[in-house]
């Protein structure tokens, strides 16, 4: 796929789509048990409307149309609750990628859960998203009711700045993710914010805290850890990003 920074997110996200949905059915690279959350049935799925500086799915989610491996959500679901039960894991989910890129991506993800909760009804699924198309598509939100759904919205930036920096996408769209948090919390469902805290000083981490009080947001920020892949830190310096060092406990 053709890319000049920064881009257009929404139109990349529906380029995506049309790259990793083929009828019903999407692209995903494995599935795997993951130790994330105590243990977790894993689908790593390909495609996403960013391209993060930092992300270790980089290459797969710049060049999707690379691979061919599409599943439908009978098949995705399928696997990941013959991973579940062998590892008596209650927990799942999708990453590696955005899972919700417009209408096809988002109904895919829908069948796969509803399929799950069918199978382990007291199971979790933990959706861990960007964000963007559910803040652009607010309605999006609104069948996302379910009450073992747990949503992690990563926000990738503090502010417009930093988020076209890691992102690559075009610093008008910060605010999308937060957009999608606010709708989801009105809804009744579960969703919290997430940040890359070893990018940001303590001053940046406390402005986004205020930004996200001013959007009446109630959830508690949550901290990602970076995975210093050598290719990560590659891209990352590419993008003007020094990593701090990590201080030792
Ligand atoms: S939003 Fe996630 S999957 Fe998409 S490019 Fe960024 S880190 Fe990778």
């Amino acid at each position: 796929m053709k890319l000049s920074f920064p881009f257009d997110p929404v139109e990349r996200a529906e380029e995506s789509e049309r790259c990793v949905m083929k009828n019903r059915k999407r692209l995903y690279h494995r599935f795997r048990p993951a130790p994330y959350y105590g243990g977790i049935a894993t689908a790593d799925a390909i495609g996403c409307s960013f391209l993060c500086s930092y992300c270790w799915n980089y290459k797969r989610n710049l060049y999707p149309e690379r691979f061919d491996k599409y599943y439908s959500a009978r098949e995705v679901s399928a696997n990941l609750l013959k991973i579940a039960r062998k590892r008596s894991f209650h927990l799942f989910r999708i990453t590696g990628s955005e899972p919700v890129l417009g209408i096809n991506s988002f109904n895919h993800l829908l069948e796969v859960i509803k399929n799950i909760y069918q199978e382990i009804p007291h199971s979790i699924f933990i959706l861990e998203t960007n964000g963007l198309i559910l803040g652009y598509i607010k309605d999006l939100t609104k069948k996302l009711r379910f009450k073992n759904l747990w949503i992690r919205i990563s926000l990738k930036g503090v502010d417009h700045d930093s988020f076209e920096r890691i992102t690559g996408a075009k610093r008008d769209y910060f605010h999308y993710p937060v957009i999608a948090l606010k709708e989801l919390e009105a809804q009744g469902v579960k969703a919290w914010p997430a940040v890359m805290k070893d990018l940001f000083t303590e001053e940046e981490i406390r402005r986004l805290k205020v930004f996200l009080q001013e959007y009446d947001i109630q959830a508690k920020l949550e901290y990602e850890v970076l995975e210093r892949y050598p290719f990560v830190l590659e891209n990352m310096e590419k993008r003007d990003f020094m990593v701090k060092k990590r201080e030792k406990v």
